[in-house]
This record gives structure tokens, C-alpha cells and sequence, in this order.
């Protein structure tokens, strides 16, 4: 039997939604509890440059995520190395178990789990991952100035990506595996006017091709769905759009959730549909997804969640009265 630890607040991730929810619910006297899960420090620890991080013109990304954690920890708040494997919402105080088996309860529940970038699985956009291949043109698209680019799919994320890119790239190729987007028509409108994009319909990625040393990329090879036929186009950067993934496997039958998967928040706020229960960052978060935009939104979730726990006694002490 593991022990069971209380706190006012949980928060679950540590990434920039996370350690920055540490840091407000720290400050704010709720002596937090952040469970880090398998990636600590999230997302920014698998890439280098961070660019786009105010008060730093280039920080890498896992410095960055360790100056986080340092900050939080600073503030008092109490970092654990351990992954919830259960969460449940369905009464408070809420109750969450740790893979360690540490089962902890909580007032309050922070949830800053982020999402993932959806990959195709081959072994040549592995080998080229941060050397050419990417899944966030906001974050990369800057190297490729004066470039030829490909990006792969065909929602709103590659449209919108490609849209992106044309402010940096000498050529972008969408590369589509039907002949019709899923991407809304305001944004097809655009991708089709923009002199900058080519559209490569029924085609899918079927290998990465570049150089080892350095590692980099030079071309890709792309199928047609129908006939096999191969083509090699030149490139130097490959960016996979076709979708993300947010982190939401425990609380999939507890909150409500739109748009493929994201935690829906009362807009404005970091409010689930249970009451007490936060959710912040990538998350809860199709459109922006970045670093800034998640730490803002750990901000939110901690005042809330102060908020909340400060409702929550003033009623008790009526009721006590
Ligand atoms: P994440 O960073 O995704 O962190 C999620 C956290 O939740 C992790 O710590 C994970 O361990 C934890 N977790 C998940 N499940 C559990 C569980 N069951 N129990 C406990 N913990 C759990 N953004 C920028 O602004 N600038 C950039 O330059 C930039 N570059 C990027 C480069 C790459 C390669 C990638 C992938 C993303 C990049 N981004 C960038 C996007 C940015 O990283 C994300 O928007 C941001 O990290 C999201 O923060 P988050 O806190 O919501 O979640
Ligand atoms: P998405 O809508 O799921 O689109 C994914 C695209 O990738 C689809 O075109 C799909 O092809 C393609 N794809 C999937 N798997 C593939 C594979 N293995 N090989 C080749 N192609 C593959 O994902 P998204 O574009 O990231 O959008 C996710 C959600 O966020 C949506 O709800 C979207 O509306 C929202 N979003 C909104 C905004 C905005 O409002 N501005 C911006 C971005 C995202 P098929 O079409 O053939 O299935």
C-alpha cells in the first residue's frame, strides 16, 4: 500500500502550463502539488532553439524548462517525479493515483497534460526530427528563409501552417493524400490565391531523404495513392501537420471536450465542466499552442483555482454559522 498525500491544489504536467500554475498557486499560499509524468519539463525539452520566448532572444529549450522547474520549486512549490495513471473527478475532495503508488487527493485539480503532434511513423522523418523535419512551423519556420518547404496534410493546421511558411520559404509544396482539404474554406480560399504555394494532391510521404553528415534534409520522396507512383521533390524543411493529439486520457469520460479532444474551458477562463477542476495549455488549446500562450494559461488556472478554494471556505463558513 502507497501513501496517500492531501493538497489544496494538484497540478498535473510540467510544462509551461504547469510550473507556471506551480509558481501563482505557490505564491499564493495553496502549497501546490505538480506531478511532472513521463516528459518533465514537456514539449520544449525535445527541441533546441527557443526564439520566441519573451526575454530571451534565443534560449535553448530544455534550459529553459529547467530555469521553470527552479522557479516553481522556488516558490514553494512541491515537485514529484511521478505519472497519474487515474484520475477521478466524480466527487471532491478529487483522487488521483500515482504510478509510484501514491494516491494524492486534491481541492482542487490543475490539469496541464499538453498534447502531442501527430507523426506518420517513418524511419526517415524520425532520423531527421529537429534536423529538417518538424511539426511546429511558429517554431521553426524561421530557419528556412529563402527555402523550398513541404508540409504534409490537410486540415487547418497544414493549411494554416503553409499560409505561415510562405513568410519565410522561396516555395511551399502541400502535400495532400486526397484531392479535397478538410481545412475551412476561408483558409483554402487563401492557400489557393497564395502564389507561393503548390498543392501536391493524393500523395503521401514516403521517405525523408537528406545528408548524415550534417544530418539534414534535401528531398522528399512522395507516393500517389493510386498508381505508386514515385516523385522526389526538393526540399530543406518537412513539416507534418496532421493533427495533434492533446493529453486527455484521464479525464476522457469526466470533462466535456470539443474539437477533436480538447478540454473545453469557459471561455475567458480555465473552467471545466466540473467545477474545482483547471485546465490549462496545449490541452485545452487547437490554435495558439505555444509556450507563452500555456504559461499564461497556468497563470489563469492557479488564480481560479485560489478563487475557487477561497468560494469553497467562505461557503463552509456560512454553512457552519
Ligand atoms: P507540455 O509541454 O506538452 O507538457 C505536458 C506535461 O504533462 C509533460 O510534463 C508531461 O509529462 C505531463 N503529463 C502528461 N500526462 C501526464 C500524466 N498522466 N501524469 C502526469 N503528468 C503528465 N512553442 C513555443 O512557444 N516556441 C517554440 O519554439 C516551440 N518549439 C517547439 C518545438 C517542438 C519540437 C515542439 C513539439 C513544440 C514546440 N513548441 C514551441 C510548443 C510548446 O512546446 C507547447 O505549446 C508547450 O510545451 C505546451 O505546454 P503545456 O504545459 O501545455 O504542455
Ligand atoms: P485534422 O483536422 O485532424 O486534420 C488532419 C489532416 O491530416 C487531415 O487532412 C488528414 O487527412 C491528414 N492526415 C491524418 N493522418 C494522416 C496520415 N497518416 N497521412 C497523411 N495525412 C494524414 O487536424 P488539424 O488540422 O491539426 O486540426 C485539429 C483540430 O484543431 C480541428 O478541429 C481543427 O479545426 C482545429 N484547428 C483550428 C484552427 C483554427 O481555428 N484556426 C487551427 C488549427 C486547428 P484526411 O483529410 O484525408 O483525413
Amino acid at each position: 500500500m502507497g501513501d496517500t498525500r492531501h493538497t489544496k491544489v494538484l497540478i498535473i504536467g510540467s510544462g509551461p502550463a504547469g510550473y507556471t500554475a506551480g509558481v501563482y498557486a505557490s505564491r499564493a499560499m495553496l502549497n501546490p502539488i505538480l506531478v511532472q509524468g513521463i516528459e518533465p519539463g514537456g514539449q520544449l525539452t525535445t527541441t533546441t532553439e527557443v526564439e520566441n520566448w519573451p526575454g530571451d532572444t534565443e534560449v535553448q529549450g530544455p534550459d529553459l524548462m529547467v530555469r521553470m522547474e527552479a522557479h516553481a520549486k522556488a516558490m514553494g512549490c512541491e515537485i514529484i517525479g511521478d505519472i497519474i495513471s487515474d484520475l477521478d473527478l466524480s466527487q471532491r475532495p478529487f483522487t488521483a493515483k500515482g504510478d509510484s503508488g501514491t494516491t494524492y487527493t486534491a481541492d482542487a485539480v490543475i490539469l496541464a497534460t499538453g498534447a502531442r503532434a501527430k507523426w506518420l511513423g517513418l524511419p526517415s522523418e524520425e532520423k531527421f526530427k529537429g534536423f529538417g523535419v518538424s511539426a511546429c512551423a511558429t517554431c521553426d519556420g524561421f530557419f528556412y528563409r529563402g527555402q523550398e518547404i513541404v508540409v504534409i496534410g490537410g486540415g487547418n493546421t497544414a493549411v494554416e501552417e503553409a499560409l505561415f511558411l510562405t513568410n519565410f520559404a522561396s516555395k511551399v509544396t502541400l502535400i495532400h493524400r486526397r484531392d479535397e482539404l478538410r481545412a475551412e474554406k476561408i483558409l483554402q480560399d487563401r492557400l489557393f490565391k497564395n502564389p507561393k504555394i503548390e498543392t501536391l494532391w493524393f500523395h503521401q510521404l514516403d521517405e525523408v531523404v537528406g545528408t548524415d553528415n550534417p544530418l539534414g534534409v534535401e528531398a522528399v520522396r512522395v507516393k500517389h495513392v493510386q498508381t505508386g507512383e514515385i516523385t522526389e521533390i526538393p526540399c530543406k524543411g518537412v513539416f507534418v501537420a496532421i493533427g495533434h493529439a492533446p493529453a486527455n486520457e484521464l479525464v476522457q469520460d469526466q470533462l466535456e471536450m470539443h474539437m477533436g479532444g480538447y478540454v473545453k474551458v469557459k471561455p475567458g477562463t480555465s473552467a471545466t465542466s466540473v467545477p474545482g477542476v483547471f485546465a490549462a495549455g496545449d490541452i485545452t488549446d487547437p490554435v495558439y499552442r505555444q509556450a507563452i500562450t500555456s504559461a499564461g494559461m497556468g497563470c489563469m488556472a492557479a488564480l481560479d483555482a485560489e478563487r475557487f478554494l477561497a468560494e469553497q471556505e467562505d461557503t463552509a463558513e456560512l454553512a457552519a454559522e
